[in-house]
């Protein structure tokens, strides 16, 4: 059975790929683009992680529509610390700080709860006519001269002009199409959780490097923080199945007590960690995004802004396209995109590898190089800059609109 032809499908109804459906037609409201999403409906709701979003990624999603409404359950951070010692140790030494404006009143990242981000860009594409289907995988696709035949799990074809693999880091859909990777394994998983503390943060976030691999905080509203930490599999195997009063004792160990008593806020869950990186972003009829096309550590927390910037990119090159009048599924359009993302991806996944095996380790010559570099670039303010601007996500002038909070 086949619907009637769409022009684009996406597939995969997380983050990016609801971004991706609602950057174009919010731009473009005559494209037909539908989604289609493997997971259950409102398992998105359960979701209780929360993300960095990067003053980047925050002015498309305002240039978007959703930012207001996410703002008001985001937390600005403020500032950050950076420290690196033994797990052991009785202080924690601070060698960097930033504090994160970059621009006055806006700070360089937000921390965002994952349900209030899908739940405000759901809302925007059901505005704007987006059907998202539920619990229905892309089994398959067959790529035509003039389209695509998207096969379906229900046994529906879909017929577009391209398609959005929006599929998540292990996609089949890259697979599919004969897009390799370069991948590797770090051997740690992040512990997601988040706690309650006595005393408020400020909208602090703190860094703390420990010889297992990253232990961040992260400021939510209500004295609340959002923990990343870093372990090694099988020991964040076995701390996330321990009962509450061990979990939290080692927690302790780590967080300390400038906050004052903590208390667990919800579940835990460990991520296996890697770097996965496609050596093509885009084929005739296809193109990837989001962790479809790269997961990379999330030492730095730029995961998913590296997926909006993929959304930014990708949405421009084909409301762009279809404007001229051009095949927006065609390989000579769809490789501006490529150009656009290939080297800012590579780069930003290089970088997290290096400073994941730089910083997580016990070696006492590497520590000592490692900790006179955080102090002198602490006493740079030309390089502080240039690093926040980094984190930031904002481009350049020849960067997508929606990062620059321009429409499209
Ligand atoms: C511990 C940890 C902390 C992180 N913290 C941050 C952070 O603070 N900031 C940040 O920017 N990033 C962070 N990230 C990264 C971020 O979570 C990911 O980059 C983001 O989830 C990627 O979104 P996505 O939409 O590309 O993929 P996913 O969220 O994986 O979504 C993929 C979707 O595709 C669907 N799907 C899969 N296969 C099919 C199919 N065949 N057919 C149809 N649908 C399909 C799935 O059901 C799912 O809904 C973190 C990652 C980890 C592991």
């Amino acid at each position: 059975m086949t619907d009637e032809p769409l022009d684009i499908v996406v597939a995969g109804g997380g983050y990016v790929g609801i971004a991706a459906a609602v950057a174009v037609k919010s731009a473009a409201l005559h494209l037909k683009v539908r989604v289609i999403d493997a997971a259950p409906p409102d398992v998105w709701r359960k979701d209780q992680r929360a993300s960095a979003i990067a003053a980047g990624a925050g002015r498309m999603l305002t240039t978007m529509g959703v930012w207001s409404q996410i703002l008001q359950e985001a937390q600005p951070i403020t500032d950050m610390i950076v420290t690196d010692s033994r797990t052991s140790d009785p202080v924690r030494p601070v060698f960097l700080t930033f504090d994160g404006e970059v621009a006055p009143g806006e700070p360089f990242a937000h921390m965002v709860p994952n349900p209030v981000l899908v739940g405000a860009l759901r809302e925007k594409a059901e505005e704007l006519d987006i059907v998202i289907e539920q619990g229905v995988t892309v089994e398959g696709f067959e790529t035509g001269d003039a389209a695509t035949r998207v096969t379906l799990g229900d046994g529906r074809v879909l017929t577009a002009r391209l398609l959005i693999a929006a599929d998540g880091v292990r996609s089949r859909l890259r697979d599919m199409a004969g897009i390799r990777t370069v991948h590797w394994s770090y051997g740690q998983s992040g512990i997601v959780t988040t706690v309650r503390h006595e005393r408020p943060h400020n909208g602090r976030a703190e860094e703390h490097f420990l010889p297992a691999g990253p232990f961040a905080i992260l400021p939510l509203p209500d004295n609340r923080s959002s923990l990343v930490w870093t372990e090694r599999t099988e020991d964040a195997e076995r701390l996330v199945k321990e009962d509450d009063l061990v979990f939290e004792a080692e927690l302790e160990r780590r967080f300390g007590h400038k906050l004052g008593t903590l208390e667990l806020a919800g579940d835990r869950r460990a991520f296996p960690l890697g770097l996965t990186l496609a050596r093509e972003f885009v084929r005739p009829r296809i193109a990837l995004a989001g962790d479809a096309a790269h997961g990379i550590h999330p030492i730095a927390g730029q995961g998913l802004n590296l997926g909006f910037r993929d959304v930014a990119a990708l949405a421009e090159t084909v409301v762009e396209a279809d404007r001229l009048g051009l095949d927006i599924g065609s390989l000579s359009v769809l490789e501006r995109y490529q150009v656009w993302r290939r080297f800012d991806t590579f780069q930003m996944g290089v970088t997290c590898d290096v400073l994941n095996r730089l910083f997580s380790n016990d070696i006492t010559p590497v520590r000592a190089m490692r900790d006179f570099g955080l102090g002198l670039v602490d006493r740079m303010p030309t390089l502080k800059g240039f690093f926040i601007r980094q984190a930031s996500g904002l481009p350049g002038r020849q960067g997508p609109r929606l990062l620059r909070g321009e429409a499209i």
